[in-house]
């Protein structure tokens, strides 16, 4: 399969070349180079900006139902491309055909659920103060938005950004990862299919500091949505907040699973492993710090070991493949280095802990017990294949465990006790919690964490909210 061309989609117009800088797309089950992505000049950067508000007004003015239009056509599209966007993700990600094409049809469906919401952006009307008045509040689209979307869900991310943007009636700009320029690329291609108008839509790769300060240093950019690491998170708020942009926050996590001893221990392992391995670890709501109660511990470690052991590992595109090499070179070190030193530390190596001989990027399954919570792994993001284990004795002490991160995106919680599933509801620190159940994003529900994990949410209501401003009317 060739690799399809990559370029700048910037004003309806493809640009490469030029004396433009470039950087080598790799393949990551294989080191092979896929191609060389151009990375974007302020010249180009400032081209986006003034297509993103010449073209907005218009595109306001169009109407949810007519955008709503294009955006069900390009969720078509996709889905009759699925076949061929899917591999495109598995060679630049690295992540299986299998969850690259489950992941395709999430960014169809995130199209088509916000082709509907749109036509809901309601306001409302007050009760008048005095006869022949008028108070209304409307919701008016935000502007320009500038979205950051990272390489793990090179599918997903983009149709996010675009999808809540343009379904508000705005423009927008995506920085897409240069890891997986191709899938950002055939994404924003079935919207131009679709018949988007050229100058709405950006996508742009570049280096990342310099996209994100030249665009939210412009007044054009009334909102930026951020999906990466917290540091980088930290650094882009302080951007925005200069210019007073709204923002949404979707960064890190290091999710916390507590396993009660009422549970059916294998049922749970079957899912546990799977949601563990699944991207290699590279999500940002992966199952990470298992916290187990110790009359089943031992069961859990040894059950979750043996599975790790004999999970296949391979190139994404091999049948019976489940999990694939890392996305990138700089990934196994990271990984490596939190491994190491937490089995320095006194965590026991069940199974795995080294990276893989041959070509690409890959790391051993890999599971840790019994970490010490000083432990970096325990307190920093691994992103990576490893699942690291504790234990505990009560429900008190679970959920201090849980909460102990300044870290609050996703939790889960396997129990079949109702009294404790509601405590759990109520007290652990989450944007998103999994009861029995690792199945947390969908494109219908709030998608974002709290504390340190970040604020504003994307997908369901609150996805196309981010890209509304609310408006106050009063007539007599
Ligand atoms: P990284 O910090 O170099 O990059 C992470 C992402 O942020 C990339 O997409 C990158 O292009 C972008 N980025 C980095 N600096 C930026 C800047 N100044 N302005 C705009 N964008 C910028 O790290 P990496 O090795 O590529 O990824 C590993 C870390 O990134 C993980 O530990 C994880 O915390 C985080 N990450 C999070 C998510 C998520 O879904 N929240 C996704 C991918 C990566």
């Amino acid at each position: 399969m060739t690799h399809p061309d990559l370029h700048l989609l910037i004003d309806g117009r493809q640009l490469c070349g030029e004396g433009r800088r470039t950087r080598p797309v790799v393949n990551p089950a294989s080191g092979e180079i896929l191609g060389e992505v151009p990375l974007a000049s302020s010249a180009d950067l400032d081209r986006a900006l003034e297509a993103a508000q010449r073209s907005w007004p218009a595109w306001r003015a169009l109407g949810p139902q007519q955008r709503g239009n294009l955006l069900r056509k390009a969720g078509e599209l996709l889905r009759e491309r699925s076949e061929a966007i899917a591999r495109l993700a598995t060679v630049e990600e690295g992540k299986t055909l299998a969850e690259a094409r489950l992941e395709l049809i999430i960014a169809a469906e995130t199209f088509e659920w916000y082709a509907e919401e749109g036509r809901r952006a309601y306001g409302r009307v007050l009760p008048q103060r005095a006869s022949g008045m008028r108070m209304t509040v409307v919701k008016e689209p935000v502007g320009p938005v500038a979205g950051f979307a990272p390489w793990n869900f090179p599918l997903g991310n983009p149709a996010r950004k675009l999808g809540s943007a343009l379904a508000a009636g705005c423009t927008v700009i995506v920085k897409a990862a240069e890891e997986t320029p191709g899938c950002a690329l055939a994404i924003a291609q079935a919207l131009v299919d679709a018949g988007v108008p050229a100058g709405v839509i950006a996508v742009v790769f570049g280096v990342p500091a310099e996209v994100s300060g030249h665009l939210l240093a412009s007044p054009v950019i009334r909102a930026v949505s951020f999906t990466g690491s917290v540091p980088v998170g930290k650094q882009l708020a302080a951007l925005a907040a200069a210019g007073m942009k709204r923002t949404t926050m979707e960064l890190g996590g290091h999710a916390p699973v507590l396993v009660f001893d009422d549970v059916d221990v294998e049922a749970v392992l079957d899912l546990a492993v799977a949601a563990k391995f699944r991207n290699a670890g590279q999500i940002c709501v992966s199952p990470t710090r298992f916290y187990v109660h110790e009359a089943i511990y031992e069961k859990f470690a040894a059950g979750f070991a043996a599975r790790a052991r004999s999970w296949p590992v391979g190139n994404g595109l091999d049948e019976g493949v489940k999990m694939g090499p890392l996305a990138h070179a700089r990934r196994p070190q990271a990984v490596a280095s939190l491994i190491d030193e937490a089995i320095g530390a006194g965590a026991k190596r069940l199974a795995g802990g080294a990276p893989m001989a041959g070509k690409g990027f890959f790391y051993q399954p890999t599971v840790l017990g019994d970490v010490p919570e000083a432990a970096r792994i325990m307190n920093e993001e691994p992103f990576g294949p490893v699942a690291v284990l504790g234990r505990f004795g009560s429900f008190d002490e679970a959920i201090a465990k849980a909460n102990r991160l300044p870290y609050g995106l996703a939790a889960y919680a396997f129990t079949q006790n109702a009294r404790r599933v509601n405590l759990i509801g109520e007290q652990v620190e989450s944007g998103m919690l999994g009861i029995n159940s690792f199945t947390i994003a969908v494109p219908e529900a709030p998608f974002g964490g709290v504390k340190e994990s970040g604020y504003g949410s994307e997908e369901g209501i609150e996805g196309l909210d981010a890209c509304l401003v609310t408006k106050f009317i009063t007539e007599s």
